[in-house]
């Protein structure tokens, strides 16, 4: 008989494993053939669980993972899966032997990045694949148009390392349906671009994060990076109204990633009575609560506090008083027939009523993306069919 690995768990996170195959599937038709699709799974997979999701993706073939540290390079590369891997964001010089152990490759902008690489790549006899970022307006990483003849000479002049890739990322692609200043970017990248290639003709350029790849054919080029897309969210909602305008069919995206816990108390308050810390609540007539056994610490925001609300018995509960660190309160006084340890949704959904990270985004005045990142890793993530 199968353990169900929900059984005694407080909290937990179900990942929906044809969520991931549709999602990849979407974008893959959107690309020529020879574009290579990246899945980006920094930030413990958008807080998907950074193996669980990394080994859904490889079944579905993706060219290579996204990464944002060398921690996050040698977990994916424990897995074994023979599938490439590029830290996206900052490598510092003293880890620079454990990238290169890795096998991944590195995105590159400081002199002393490829120093300290070149030396650890001949000690053991290997080669680093190296991918330029070139700054191209996002005040971010990236090497300075006036310093990229000098950083590319400087690269090639070094042993053990060679040029995989150029990069760029756009600064104002999700937030608007104007993407002048996105364009402008384009045009910078496509000149940078040039240098390198002129250099390193198999180098791969890539730009396009999935606001790009959904809303600017031309920014794909030979790869894309494909983030927030993989996990069934939409970039923003001004991604999905520039497909509209450009009248192009919005891909089907599927949310992967469920939230779960258990009702932990039901109990009746008379009114009158207060709920939670700083008294910020109190009722108005006889209520019946839910005690909830997650919190901030969770990565359930506190600005959920008297704002969110969470799906029990297949209805919407609102959360009463304030978030705590580890316990929440909700009101289940309208809702019939609710017991201890009932399944209570606060990501997903249940029955007719849906709650998506981009609701309790709005509720914080955040992203999806923040909402998601900041779901406590030690969660565990199981995978659902
Ligand atoms: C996070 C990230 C992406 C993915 O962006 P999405 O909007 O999630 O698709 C792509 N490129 C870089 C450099 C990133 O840091």
């Amino acid at each position: 008989m199968s353990i169900d690995p929900r059984d005694g768990r407080l909290t937990w996170i179900e990942i929906d494993r044809s969520a991931v195959a549709s999602n990849l599937g979407s974008f893959r038709r959107l690309l020529s053939p020879g574009v290579a699709l990246q899945a980006v799974v920094k930030a413990n997979g958008y807080g998907h669980g950074i193996e669980t999701i990394t080994r859904l993706a490889a079944v579905e073939g993706v060219a290579s993972f996204g990464v944002h540290s060398v921690e996050e390079a040698v977990r994916v590369a424990s897995l074994d899966l023979g599938i490439p891997i590029l830290i996206l964001g900052y490598v510092p010089t003293t880890d620079a032997a454990s990238a290169v152990a890795a096998g991944a490759e590195v995105t590159v902008y400081n002199a002393e990045t490829l120093e300290a690489l070149s030396a650890s790549a001949t000690e053991v006899g290997k080669t680093v694949g190296c991918h330029l970022k070139v700054e191209t307006g996002v005040g971010r990483q990236g090497i300075v148009a006036a310093d990229l003849p000098s950083f590319l000479d400087h690269l090639c002049s070094l042993p053990g390392l060679r040029i995989a890739g150029v990069s760029t990322h756009f600064a104002n692609i999700e937030d608007t349906t104007d993407h002048s200043f996105a364009r402008l970017q384009l045009e910078r990248f496509r000149e940078l671009s040039e240098i390198v290639i002129d250099r390193e003709p198999k180098a791969v350029r890539h730009c396009a994060c999935s606001a790009a790849i959904l809303t600017m054919p031309e920014t794909r080029f030979d790869m894309v990076r494909v983030g927030i897309g993989l996990y069934g969210l939409w970039p923003s909602k001004e991604t999905l109204l520039s497909c509209r305008l450009k009248g192009t069919e919005p891909v089907d995206l599927r949310a992967v990633l469920a939230w779960k816990t258990r009702i932990a108390q039901l109990k009746e308050l008379p009114s009158d009575s207060f709920v939670g810390y700083g008294c910020t609540y109190r009722t108005s007539r006889p209520t019946r609560i839910a005690v909830l056994p997650i919190g901030y610490s969770d990565g359930y925001d506190r600005r959920l506090s008297g704002t969110g609300s969470v799906l029990i018995g297949g209805r919407c509960a609102p959360i009463l008083g304030r978030v705590c660190m580890n316990i929440a309160m909700a009101d289940v006084t309208d809702i019939q027939g609710c017991r201890l340890e009932d399944e209570v949704v606060l990501i997903g959904r249940q029955g007719k009523e849906v709650i998506g990270a981009e609701t309790l985004a709005s509720l914080c005045n955040t992203i999806p993306y923040e909402i998601l990142a900041r779901i406590a890793p030690q969660i565990p993530r199981i995978v659902v069919d």
